[in-house]
């Protein structure tokens, strides 16, 4: 019985220590991870932040992410290649010959899709042909993956990144203070929201007038104002690719703005009953925080259940 017990406390120890080891790995990758887009930029001048913003999205939307790459960052063979490159011969003076854009970062002699830093130095090669300041950059973005919604969040991602100097950003927050009373339950799918509409996309989080509302991620001010349905709204996208729609407010922070960066736990408005109706249309229903997500995956935009996420950032501001 002793030895059973013994037994069950080791295995239960081993699994904490590994978890934790784990979760200890993360900094050291950021570190490296950070390393390569410095030195990336100290070759080709484009700002680390764009590159990491880059691999950001890029992981973002990846499927099958690799666990031993830090790069995320898939060019298409062919591009890589070049089109007279059928074999995909790594030599880089084949590549060239063969119009692709694939660079040997590391001094090796290859150019190696795998090679976290041939993939990084020939991403930042590529943006420098149309040069290294911030509209050349957004240009090279669009040719290269000719969709707005993704240049326009690799340069949102990029801002959080310059803002705050760092890629290291998981911290969340939930959107209610918790000292202020609220309520909220799972709705995902509600045959009605307020309104009688369509299905309920979204969690309903219930306070009294004027409480404070916060941002719940890192990310960019994508809209401010009014729409018929959620009154005055404030849309938010993070570095996840996630687009927070917060809606039904009194109204917002003083100078609120389209492009302003927000950190979790900024205030950015106040709950109210606003919407059903032209500008101004209020107290059709109780006071509550309308709160969405969709999801970017690079190709479309989908709506997904917030409430999971809400409860984990509410423990997490609980556990502060
Ligand atoms: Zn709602």
């Amino acid at each position: 019985m002793f030895k059973k017990i013994i037994l069950i406390f080791c295995v239960i120890f081993t699994i904490f220590i590994s978890q934790a080891i784990a979760k200890e790995k993360e900094p050291q990758a950021h570190t490296d991870e950070m390393a390569l887009y410095k030195k990336t930029e100290a070759l080709t001048q484009i700002p680390w932040y764009y590159l990491a913003a880059i691999n950001q999205y890029e992981s973002n939307i990846e499927k099958n992410a690799s666990e031993n790459r830090l790069i995320s960052i898939n060019i298409p063979e062919k591009l890589w290649f070049g089109v007279s490159n059928p074999n995909h011969i790594t030599n880089t003076n084949i590549i060239q010959i063969s119009n692709g854009i694939g660079e040997d970062g590391n001094g090796d002699g290859l150019a190696d899709p795998t090679n976290d830093e041939d993939v990084l130095y020939s991403m930042a090669n590529y943006i420098k042909r149309y040069g290294v300041i911030e509209q050349d950059i957004k240009i090279a973005l669009w040719n290269y993956y000719k969709r707005a919604l993704t240049v326009q969040s690799i340069e949102q991602i990029a801002d959080v990144y310059k803002t705050f100097g760092t890629i290291n950003l998981e911290d969340s927050d939930f959107p209610i203070p918790l000292q202020h009373n609220y309520s909220y339950r799972s709705t995902w799918g509600d045959a009605r929201g307020f309104g009688g509409r369509r299905i309920h996309e979204g969690t309903d989080i219930f306070a009294n007038y004027g409480t404070p509302i916060k941002a719940s991620r890192y990310g960019v001010v994508e809209i401010v104002g009014w729409n018929r349905f959620g009154g005055w709204r404030i849309g938010i996208r993070d570095i996840y690719n996630n687009y927070h729609y917060y809606a039904h407010l009194n109204g917002f922070k003083d100078g609120l703005s389209v492009g302003d960066v927000v950190k979790p736990g900024d205030v950015i408005g106040s709950v109210g009953a606003s919407g059903y109706g032209p500008p101004g249309t209020s107290g059709k229903f109780p006071p509550h925080l309308h709160y969405g997500m969709y999801k970017d995956n690079g190709y479309s935009e989908w709506a997904f259940d917030p409430y999971p996420y809400l409860k984990r950032w509410e423990q997490k501001a609980k556990n502060k």
